[in-house]
């Protein structure tokens, strides 16, 4: 079985949620309430990459260069 990457730090997934906690409550779960986000009237998401179930990365998100 392919471990999971940690989304935070250079090492396997240890399932420790850091990366779920809330950045302005550490005794909350992120529920996307968006309060910690200056949004507007609009806001621009830059994806790094998409990666399947696996963790296997799907797309890098990098432009390719035009021949
Ligand atoms: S649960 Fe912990 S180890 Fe797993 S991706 Fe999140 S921060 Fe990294
Ligand atoms: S979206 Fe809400 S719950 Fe999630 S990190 Fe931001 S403030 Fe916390």
């Amino acid at each position: 079985m392919e471990t999971q990457k940690c989304v935070l730090y250079d090492r396997d997934c240890i399932g420790c949620m850091e990366c779920e906690t809330c950045d302005l409550d550490l005794n909350k779960i992120c529920d996307n309430c968006g309060k910690c986000l200056d949004i507007k009237d609009f806001a621009t998401i830059k994806i790094d990459g998409i990666y399947d179930a696996e963790g296997r990365v799907i797309s890098s998100g990098r432009k390719r260069k035009k021949r």
